[in-house]
């Protein structure tokens, strides 16, 4: 009998829940990616992500091949694809990883009529289903949500998948060959890099998460976001080691960094599950009442920030991490959200969109969570009124302008006091530090304070056209 193991979001043979539901099925199992058109077309999808998913797939062939097994890829419709495959190979079954966007919960519900498919757990450890209030309705706010998610077993590591030592054999049938690509410096794919990157993580940098995560200038995160967006890590494995380190720490502090960290799974799984019951967010504010906000939306502007040309050294240094490599800290990605949405008053949508286009990690629950976040037009939204300050932003997160040398390299001879506003030091002082500001790096293209007053007073008009106070 042939099973049919469907790979997306899951590019991993440690704990795998669709493949050992695929391996139980059948003494054949045909893993198969499918380069759907939808994707291919997509203008949220940019070139980084398909470089790493070009060489995820790339290394998981050679893992597969090692293993006795193959890697089959073809392009096309889904449906088509799957059809045709069911019938050459006489499969009686297909497993496929649940993912919970609105295209593919669409997709996979259209093909479960049509075709032996069974969704198995995995994208997250709890499903979106699980975790509800006592009367049934899905959390809106993040707190109470982690509560929830808590008080519900954990994982441990016996409860991983197995690691199948050897793979049936797969069909002598045809296959693409995996489009030329060149892998990323930043972030080179696969699994193993994955397992790496969480051992290094777990033994230098989990128990210290707490201090560090939030200096976009130090290493102090996992860096592994693009790989749990593949699925290169299961969450579930991440939730573990969490778990594990958790029980070994022997301070306080190393306690609570550990839970921190465990934490930000949990609101990696809180927007999976804000996405998969409310799906208008992908479209929309997740409360109406804000898209009636009358933005500005000026193109130049928008460039501007795109670029890492807005004249505020944090902001740019961060868009230019994002262009350069394919990822930015989390501290930065709230900085630049909220200087788009609030300092330039362009729509939360434009920006995020250049994510998905520029994120290796893009995903869209959790950037659409997190522009929403930062937007205050979201579920658990911070108050539309408290609004960052990049300029404080800076100094205190990047205080020596560690990250800004690195992205912004003309303002490398600033010292560290006036590197977070170099149009403040003088004109001669400028020359001497190497970068006149209007000539070698821009001046601000907007005054935060009037522009805060700005949107203030937007939001506050939006609010009053649905509810006049
Ligand atoms: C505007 C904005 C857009 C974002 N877009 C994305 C995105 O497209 N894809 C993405 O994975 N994350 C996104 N995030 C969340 C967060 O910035 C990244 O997950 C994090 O920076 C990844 O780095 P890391 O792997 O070192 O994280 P760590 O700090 O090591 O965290 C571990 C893991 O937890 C998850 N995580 C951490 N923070 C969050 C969060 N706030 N929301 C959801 N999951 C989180 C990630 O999977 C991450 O890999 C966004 C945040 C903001 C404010």
């Amino acid at each position: 009998m042939a099973a049919i193991w469907w790979i997306r979001r899951d590019l991993r043979l440690i704990d795998n829940q669709a493949l050992e539901e695929a391996l139980k099925m059948g003494t054949s199992v045909v893993p198969i990616f499918i380069l759907d058109p939808f994707f291919q077309k997509s203008s949220y999808v940019g070139s980084k992500r398909w470089q790493f998913l070009y060489h995820g797939l790339q290394l998981l062939r050679q893992d597969l091949e090692e293993l006795g097994s193959r890697l089959i890829l073809r392009s096309g419709l889904p449906e088509t694809i799957l059809l045709n495959l069911v019938k050459e190979v006489g499969a009686t079954a297909v497993f496929a990883e649940e993912d919970y966007s609105p295209y593919a919960r669409k997709r996979d519900a259209q093909l479960q009529s049509i075709l032996p498919l069974t969704l198995v757990s995995g994208l997250t450890y709890h499903h979106p289903t699980d975790v509800l209030k006592k009367d049934g309705t899905p959390y809106t706010v993040f707190t109470p949500y982690k509560r929830r998610w808590l008080e519900r077993p954990l994982p441990r590591r016996n409860h991983l998948a197995s690691i199948p030592s050897q793979l049936p054999s797969c069909p002598n049938i045809a296959s693409e060959a995996i489009p030329s690509h060149s892998p990323l410096s930043y972030f080179p794919a696969g699994e193993a890099e994955a397992q790496q990157r969480l051992d290094t993580f777990r033994d230098n940098l989990m128990k210290r998460y707490g201090s560090l995560r939030d200096y976009p200038g130090t290493v102090g995160t996992s860096g592994l976001s693009p790989y749990l967006r593949f699925g290169m890590l299961s969450s579930r494995e991440a939730i573990v080691t969490a778990v594990e380190t958790r029980a070994k720490a022997k301070s306080e502090t190393a306690v609570e960094s550990v839970q921190t960290w465990l934490d930000e799974l949990i609101w990696r799984e809180f927007y999976q599950s804000i996405i998969y019951h409310f799906p208008h967010v992908t479209k929309g504010s997740f409360r109406p009442v804000y898209d009636k906000i009358q933005w500005r939306n000026d193109p130049a502007e928008f460039e501007a920030w795109c670029q890492g040309q807005t004249g505020y050294p944090i902001v740019d240094a961060a868009m230019r991490q994002l262009s350069q490599t394919g990822w930015m800290h989390n501290r930065a990605r709230m900085i630049v959200a909220s200087f788009l949405v609030k300092d330039l008053l362009i729509d939360w949508r434009w920006g995020e969109k250049w994510f998905m286009q520029q994120l290796v990690d893009g995903d869209p629950a959790a950037n659409n969570g997190g522009w929403q976040w930062a937007a205050g037009t979201g579920t658990d939204a911070a108050p539309y009124f408290r609004i960052f300050n990049p300029v404080s932003q800076s100094k205190k997160f990047d205080p020596e302008g560690k990250y800004i040398r690195e992205f912004v390299p003309e303002l490398n001879g600033y010292p560290d006091k006036e590197i977070h506003s170099p149009e403040l030091t003088p004109p001669l002082l400028q020359k001497r530090y190497g970068a006149t500001i209007g000539q070698d790096y821009p001046h601000p293209i907007v005054n935060h304070k009037e522009a805060r007053l700005r949107t203030l007073d937007a939001y506050k008009t939006a609010k009053e056209a649905v509810a006049p106070e």
